[in-house]
């Protein structure tokens, strides 16, 4: 399969990837590592007109304390947060699950903006970003706005981004040495999870549960009024809506989300050092 025919254009600023951006509006789609929207347009379920190419932005990747948060670049590759000193010792889930994605192929290529603008719902980074918390950043011809990750993702490839914004950065609370865990079901390593879970300080995400990767509010819920992990894990697939595919049904879906949420609680609760196994 090959794509429709494009035009390419090669940014190396924000700005000019804006400008590009607002030149060419709807029919523009922007390039960063182009792990999920080459497939999409060799399928031709993607057709943009202009591929405007920003994975030259150099300055766009990068790992930084500021203040209570992390903040990292959009333009980061998985394989820069996955070897990250600030990022380990800060944030300690996000270097973890970056090693969780795909093949080293993938993960030098794919970058963090990338994976959150596409808004898939089985995505590992977007899932543990959610029960992290944060903004995400955005820069459009009016400048630069922060959108709170909990309103980031609408649906199945869907986000609150608009046609002429990009994404520069992402910002998430530091952690530390908090208990965190991220539990992933694959059919096989590394694989796209049939279903995954994050649970950071009391904050549930699901992969794979939705149109988009969502909070297990209920469990989050019973958690705070002092349930046991195993009951908040019972109400784990509560408000979801799982599709069913070759790999899983919508009830095997649902079970996994329980048994690994509360695998992922149990573990958390164990403390840092005891998650990442
Ligand atoms: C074989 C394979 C296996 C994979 N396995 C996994 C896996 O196990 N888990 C997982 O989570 N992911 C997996 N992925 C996806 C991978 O993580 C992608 O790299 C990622 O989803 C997209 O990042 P990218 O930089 O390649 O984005 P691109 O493909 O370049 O872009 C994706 C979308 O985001 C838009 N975009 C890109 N950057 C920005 C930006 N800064 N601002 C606004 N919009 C932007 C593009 O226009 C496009 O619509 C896999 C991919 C492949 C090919």
């Amino acid at each position: 399969m090959i794509p429709s025919p494009f035009d390419y254009v090669r940014v190396q600023s924000v700005d000019e990837a804006v400008a590009a951006l607002t030149e060419h509006g709807e029919d523009a789609k922007l390039l960063a590592g182009g792990h999920s929207l080459l497939p999409i347009m060799k399928l031709r379920l993607a057709v943009p007109t202009v591929l405007i190419d920003i994975g030259g932005i150099r300055d766009l990747s990068y790992v930084r304390v500021e203040g209570d948060e992390v903040a990292i670049g959009a333009g980061t590759r998985h394989h820069e947060l996955e070897g990250d000193a600030v990022a380990a010792a800060e944030v300690p889930i996000l270097p973890y699950v970056a090693g969780q994605v795909g093949d080293p192929q993938v993960r030098h290529r794919g970058t963090l903006g990338g994976t959150v603008a596409h808004s898939d719902p089985a995505s590992d980074l977007p899932t543990a970003l959610l029960a992290l918390g944060g903004t995400v950043v955005v820069q459009g011809p009016d400048g630069r706005r922060e959108i709170p990750i909990t309103e980031f993702w609408l649906g199945f490839f869907e986000t609150a981004l608009q046609a002429d914004e990009l994404i520069v950065e992402v910002r998430v609370p530091r952690t530390g040495s908090a208990g965190w865990a991220y539990e992933k079901f694959t059919r096989r390593a590394n694989d796209w999870p049939i279903v995954a879970v994050a649970a950071v300080e009391g904050r549930v995400a699901l992969a794979n549960m939705a149109g988009s990767v969502v909070r297990a509010t209920a469990t989050e819920e019973a958690l705070a009024r002092g349930a046991s992990i195993e009951e908040a894990a019972a109400l784990a697939d509560q408000d979801t809506s799982p599709g069913a595919d070759m790999h899983a049904d919508q009830e095997y879906r649902r079970h996994l989300a329980r048994l690994l949420t509360r695998r992922a609680l149990e573990r958390a609760s164990g403390g840092a050092a005891a998650t990442a196994a």
